[in-house]
């Protein structure tokens, strides 16, 4: 049988990100598990007043356990920020084992001074707190079993080493049904935890990739450079130091359009085109680093984003992306081989060092645009790079310019074209 708890080949890039989510939900309850304890511990007081007076140690367990339970808490606040996942759920179960040895304690120096409904009442609590776990850590299984095992132990021990009287047997019956069904509902709560947050994470992956490519898609540009393009932009804002060169981020963008694609689809057909598209999002994929960005902007468009720290033009992995793409043998699903080629423009967030601001990312992406209409005109299968001319200034309206004549905005210096 398969180990449900196992995720499935395509799930396991979630490992991570899951491992995280359960365990900040355990520490988003860590403060209502403390109001929990804490009435509990003051329940188990009132029932045990007798038991208390005729053996104080009793009273003294309480104690340190209502102090543990105190520590524990203020300690999560402070695991809280460590990075890793794994430490911080290890930091959860010792406090909460912890806690649960102290139940067990509690029940084991307790049972030879209690009257049989006193027996009863702390079976209670201790079925109470055997719930309350099962609620605040159904996220984790084994978190679960951590902190009940101590609890039903310590009444099976004294059940079994106990008098064996009518109450003991029947106590012992009873905490066997319950646990059997209390496991059962962790199990299962567990199960059904991890099922939603993965549901979830994979919703929110299919929403920002594309159906055919399983590129990104637009949305996940927007996100992805909402943060970065902020970053970078704060690392131009930080006044200069001479003795610490300024940290210079920078974005390539660079945007791709396959050339004469609507003749793929004429001659060979929709699905010999989507071949194609494919094929390329698998090169631009290879060729990108790890940390770029690669999206389909639409139909046979492309954007790249890439981080780099020199602020040079991406000249090269332009040149190498079209190089790619035109030596790629392209299959098609009939077994024919075509070769395709495609036009890059490209430019550089930000675009002026002098004027950080100048353009926002959305407005380098129609720079990139301009280039690449440049090199369609100009012979296609080639890259064209629209860099800052010294002639610009920050009421130069470059955009309009652009888009009116990318050559006149040229000879008046306010861009400057690379290859
Ligand atoms: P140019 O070199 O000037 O870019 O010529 P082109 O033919 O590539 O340009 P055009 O924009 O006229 O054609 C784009 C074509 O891309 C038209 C459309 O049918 C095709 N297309 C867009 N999305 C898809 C898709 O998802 N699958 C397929 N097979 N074709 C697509
Ligand atoms: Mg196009
Ligand atoms: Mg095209």
């Amino acid at each position: 049988m398969r180990n449900p708890f196992r995720l499935l080949p395509e799930q396991a890039h979630f490992a991570p990100e899951l491992e995280r989510a359960i365990v900040d939900e355990l520490y988003k309850r860590a403060w209502g598990a403390f109001a929990a304890l804490m009435l509990v511990l003051a329940v188990a007081g009132s029932i045990l007043k007798e038991a208390i007076q005729r053996h104080p140690p009793i009273g003294r367990v309480l104690m340190l356990m209502a102090a543990v339970t105190l520590l524990r808490t203020f300690s999560l606040v402070l695991l809280r920020s460590l990075p890793s996942p794994r430490l911080r759920l290890w930091g959860f179960v010792t406090g909460s084992t912890l806690i649960a040895f102290g139940f067990a304690e509690l029940n084991i120096i307790s049972f030879p001074y209690l009257e049989p409904p006193e027996l009863a009442l702390l079976g209670m609590i201790d079925l109470g707190i055997c719930s309350g776990a099962l609620m605040s850590m159904g996220s984790s299984f084994l978190t679960y079993m951590l902190y009940v095992i101590p609890n039903v132990g310590s009444i099976a021990l004294v059940v079994a080493f106990g008098p064996s009287t009518r109450w003991n047997q029947n106590f012992l019956l009873l905490g066997c049904i319950y646990l059997a069904a209390l496991i059962l509902l962790a199990f299962q709560f567990a199960l059904a935890y991890r099922r939603e947050i993965l549901l979830r994470m994979e919703m929110s992956e299919m929403a920002l990739r594309d159906n055919l490519t399983q590129l990104r898609n637009r949305r996940a540009l927007l996100e992805f450079m909402s943060l970065e393009s902020e970053q970078v932009l704060r690392s131009w804002r930080i006044t200069p130091d001479p003795t610490h060169p300024r940290p210079a981020l920078s974005l390539g963008i660079l945007m791709l359009d396959l050339d004469h694609f609507k003749a793929v689809n004429d001659t060979h057909g929709h699905l010999a085109g989507d071949a194609v598209l494919k094929q390329v999002a698998a090169i631009l994929t290879e060729t990108a680093r790890k940390p770029d960005m690669v999206v389909r902007w639409g139909g046979e468009e492309f954007v790249i984003v890439a981080r780099d720290t020199d602020r040079k033009p991406p000249s090269r992995l332009a040149e190498r992306i079209r190089e790619q793409i035109e030596q790629h043998v392209f299959t098609l699903p009939s077994g024919q081989t075509i070769p395709v080629t495609c036009s890059i423009g490209y430019s550089v967030f930000p675009f002026d060092e002098k004027l950080p601001e100048i353009l926002t990312w959305e407005q380098l992406i129609s720079v990139a645009d301009s280039g690449m209409y440049f090199a369609k005109t100009h012979g296609r299968n080639r890259c064209v790079g629209v860099m800052v001319g010294d002639q610009l200034q920050e009421d130069s309206n470059i955009l309009n310019r652009l888009e009116q004549s990318l050559e006149q905005t040229q000879v008046d210096g306010l861009v400057r074209l690379v290859d």
